[in-house]
């Protein structure tokens, strides 16, 4: 029987590659019809199935599903009631890979890609040699050959690749945290919780798993797991007086970092933790932490004018992630709130709010955003529609030693190709160098 690769991004090509290489059957679908599909359809020289619905799983014995599909899709619908199963394309990666590779798996609503990245450039330093994929990075199938070579896999894997995903029992598996986001995706808060936990299942005594003790969704699992657990934020691997334990031995100062923000330093935690133990050795997570610069558009000084800083955290596309960028400055804030509209609550931003000098709304969220903050905040609150109009106005409501925030707590797709695109505009308007239409381009 064939499998039914559903779903033709970067992740379904991927598969459709692994799959032709070991000559299986196999169709290729996808809900929509345009003429980039049908160009990759002819690229691969295989039977494709666009404008997909469940008639397109005849004679399929299982689906590979790209994120970002919903499980409530007419094809995965119809799967779930025939008894096909499901699996998500990381999923069918591990299974493609078999025993033999170590894995570390790292999930949460915020982090995922920060702590991945801490942990790449720790075993850079250690010269341990090891492969890194999934969710931000590159498509796991695309990098089984190299992955084998090296042994080692570190993994990001988000909650719609974890929805699709049995029993993967990673030798580390760390959940960062758990708090409401995507839940346009998954049918509920619990449903998404129940995805992330999957991170845990499969391990055994001989593994480790990591929470965080900020997290209450995190700590409540540690009774139930059944691997090593490791709590951080608590007991000997903690940030105490500002410095950082690993299990009781000191890495280095807060003050050290080339990183602001009390929830980066928790993320070298899980990072060091995670390395530690394929590992790597004391002295040289000290040393790639100390190296490590933050991924662009993640909290980043873009430009500094008339005494104002501008910081581009485009990335921070929930409430969560919001308050941790507002918790990390000391200075008043002018905080850019804003983009596509996801109804998401924003109660969890309210505490944060009380250095805030002001908020700007904007974007297609902007008014709802607006009129909550209204009803539930004493500040001022203001609206905008385009960026441009926005930072004009966060900059006219700044004074000499404010930060101006673009922390939007939303996705960009109301007016941008994603939240790269976003924080680039931000930054050339930011730094008053922006030509309406170029600034993307201008900045590359
Ligand atoms: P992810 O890959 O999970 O989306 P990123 O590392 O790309 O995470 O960061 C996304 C956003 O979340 C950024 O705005 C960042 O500042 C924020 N962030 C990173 N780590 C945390 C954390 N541990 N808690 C809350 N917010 C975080």
């Amino acid at each position: 029987m064939s499998t039914l690769i559903y779903g033709l991004g970067e992740s379904g090509i991927s598969v459709a590659r692994a799959l032709l290489d070991r000559d299986e059957p196999i169709v290729a679908a996808d809900a929509n019809d345009s003429r980039e599909l049908r160009a990759t359809l002819a690229k691969l020289g295989v039977e494709g199935r666009l404008d997909a619905g469940p008639e397109a799983l005849e004679g399929i014995g299982r689906v590979v599903v790209s994120p970002g599909i919903r499980p409530q899709d007419a094809v995965l619908s119809a799967a779930e009631t025939k008894g096909i199963p499901v699996v998500s394309e990381v999923g069918f990666g591990l299974e493609l890979l078999g025993p033999g590779v170590r894995t570390v798996a790292v999930t949460g609503t915020n982090g995922k890609t920060t702590v991945v990245d801490m942990i790449r450039k720790i075993l850079e330093q250690a010269d341990i040699p090891h492969a890194v994929a999934g969710n931000s990075w590159r498509a796991l199938t695309g990098c089984l050959g190299e992955v084998r070579q090296t042994g080692l896999l570190i993994l990001e894997v988000s909650s719609f690749q974890l929805h699709y995903m049995d029993d993967p029992g990673f030798e580390v598996a760390a959940l960062l945290n758990a708090r409401p986001d995507h839940l346009n995706w998954h049918a509920s808060f619990e449903e998404y919780v129940v995805d992330k936990l999957r991170i845990f299942d499969g391990q055994g005594s001989k593994d480790l798993a990591l929470v965080s003790a900020a997290d209450p969704i995190g700590r409540d699992a540690v009774a139930r797991l059944s691997a090593e657990t490791l709590v951080i934020g608590e007991g000997e691997t903690a940030i105490r007086d500002g410095r950082l334990f690993l299990r009781g031995e000191e890495i280095c100062g807060e003050a050290e970092f080339g990183f602001a923000g009390k929830h980066n330093h928790e993320n070298a935690l899980f990072a060091a933790a995670a390395a530690e133990r394929v590992g790597a050795g004391l002295g040289v997570i000290r040393a790639g932490l100390l190296d490590y610069r933050l991924k662009p558009h993640r909290m980043e000084i873009v430009a500094e004018r008339d005494g104002v800083l501008y910081v581009d955290d485009s990335k921070a596309t929930n409430p969560a992630a919001v308050s941790a960028a507002l918790a990390s400055f000391e200075r008043p804030v002018v905080l850019i709130l804003g983009g596509s509209e996801k109804h998401t609550d924003f109660a969890e931003v309210l505490p944060a709010l009380d250095h805030c000098r002001a908020v700007v709304c904007h974007g297609e969220a902007g008014p709802r955003i607006f009129d909550y903050l209204r009803g539930n905040w004493d500040g001022p609150v203001t609206i905008a529609t385009e960026l441009a109009e926005t930072v004009e106005e966060a900059e006219s409501l700044a004074q000499t030693g404010d930060v101006v925030l673009l922390s939007p707590g939303c996705a960009s797709f109301d007016q941008f190709s994603g939240y790269e695109e976003r924080g680039r505009v931000f930054a050339s308007l930011a730094s008053g160098d922006f030509v309406a239409g170029r600034a993307s381009e201008s900045r590359g």
